[in-house]
């Protein structure tokens, strides 16, 4: 019955002379995301709105889930799209419309029309009184309501018809692409997809790495994470993910420093391979998926320690999100069922009983001295050696 959608995006960042390049952005991944699916789609830019045309058969419901993975989409409205053939025609094809869409038809209701061609011979008012004159003739049971109604049935008068009444709700946010890229690290947990997800949510472009220890960490958990990440990339559009052997500097970091000390003193070197590679492919920043005091390595000080090495921002979304509710959001955005998949983490083979909480930053500098012979060669090796898998959904 749809033969086309009415896509509604926020106002917010898109006033002003850069509003052409939110709608292209946004376009752009509206096209990203409707070519796994099958049909052939139209898309348009038109007054402020724009408009998808299914030029041939489709699924409707792919194309709906889709368009929910489209950041900057705030509603979609299927339409349903008539000839312009006089308005007794309308009002049979608005009336077939309503009998279809809502079965029960115990519902209060209002015409909104829009005449954005001019020469229409009706105007606006005038269509609504009609129109609403048919409907309430055609379903004794539905009842008018201009201020608060169940229904607003919307027709918008353009070269075509526009008859519409639903707006679905997208995922909001801005475009990706709009706000520059970042460096995500991508761990195979809960949390770090959902970090992801939340800064291209602001229309950020996300890289990733991943720090994998073979054979400490199967070449499952990696695929765990590459899972992960194509799950990511369904909003996000494709991911460059950086795959590090990280086990000689891990194994390197466990022989020579005091083993409470291991895991800030790992995080410290993931943090600076990230921002290498972050600089190297034009990231603005590193993005993380701490939250304070959610585990030992992530208390203030813990924090601060791994923040220290950094000289580029490093965005943390969740920093103030409960567990439960990074949950939520997994399970919202469809990684949480890949995330709790029991796969060894390089985090978790070497941790100690009793890992520092509160670690001064002069005594973990202290102890990565002890490093110090052989690890500017280790990281430029991991860095040299490093995988590169385009991520795509
Ligand atoms: P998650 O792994 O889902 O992020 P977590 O609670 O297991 O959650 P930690 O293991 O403490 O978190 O790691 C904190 C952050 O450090 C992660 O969110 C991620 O951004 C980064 N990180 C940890 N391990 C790795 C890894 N092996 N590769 C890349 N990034 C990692
Ligand atoms: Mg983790």
């Amino acid at each position: 019955m749809f033969k086309a959608f009415l896509i509604k995006y926020g106002e917010i960042g898109i006033k002003g002379k850069n509003r052409h390049l939110f709608e292209d952005a946004l376009v752009h991944q509206i096209k990203y995301a409707l070519k796994p699916v099958e049909g052939d789609f139209l898309i348009s830019k038109e007054q402020g709105r724009i408009y998808i045309e299914a030029l041939a058969g489709y699924d409707y419901d792919e194309v709906i889930e889709s368009l929910r993975c489209v950041f900057g989409i705030v509603g979609i409205c299927p339409m349903v799209l008539a000839e312009d053939e006089g308005f007794e025609k309308l009002a049979a094809e608005v009336i077939e419309y309503l009998d279809k869409r809502y079965p029960d038809k115990k519902k209060t209701f209002k015409v909104n029309s829009r005449r954005a061609r001019k020469n229409y011979p009706m105007r606006s008012m005038e269509i609504n009184a009609a129109l609403g004159e048919k409907i309430l003739e055609a379903f004794p049971e539905m009842k008018v309501d201009v201020h608060n109604p169940q229904i607003v049935v919307n027709i918008e008068i353009r070269a075509k018809i526009n008859i519409y009444s639903e707006v679905i709700p997208g995922p909001g946010g801005m475009p990706v692409g709009t706000n520059g890229k970042g460096m995500l690290l991508l761990s195979g947990g809960i949390d770090s997809p959902v970090a992801g997800y939340m800064v291209a949510k602001r229309g950020v472009k996300i890289d990733a790495v991943y720090f994998h220890a073979p054979p400490y960490t199967s070449e499952r958990a990696k695929q765990k994470v590459v899972d992960l990440a194509k799950i990511v990339a369904k909003y996000t559009g494709p991911i460059y993910l950086k795959v590090v052997n990280f086990t000689e500097i891990q194994m390197y970091i466990y022989e020579m420093c005091p083993h409470e000390e291991l895991t800030i003193i790992m995080r410290r070197y993931m943090m600076r391979i990230a921002e290498h590679f972050a600089q190297e492919t034009g990231s603005l920043g590193v993005i993380t998926g701490e939250s304070i005091g959610q585990v030992a390595s992530q208390t203030m000080q813990s924090l601060a320690a791994t923040n220290e090495v950094c000289t580029m921002p490093v965005y943390r979304p969740l920093i103030g999100f409960d567990k439960q509710e990074i949950i939520e959001v997994s399970e919202r955005i469809g990684t949480y069922e890949t995330s709790i998949l029991p796969f060894e983490d390089c985090c978790t083979i070497f941790v100690a009983k009793h890992p520092v909480t509160k670690p001064s930053l002069k005594v973990i500098r202290r102890s990565e001295t002890h490093l110090k012979e052989k690890i500017d060669e280790m990281v430029h090796t991991a860095i040299e050696t490093a995988e590169t898998i385009v991520v795509q959904a």
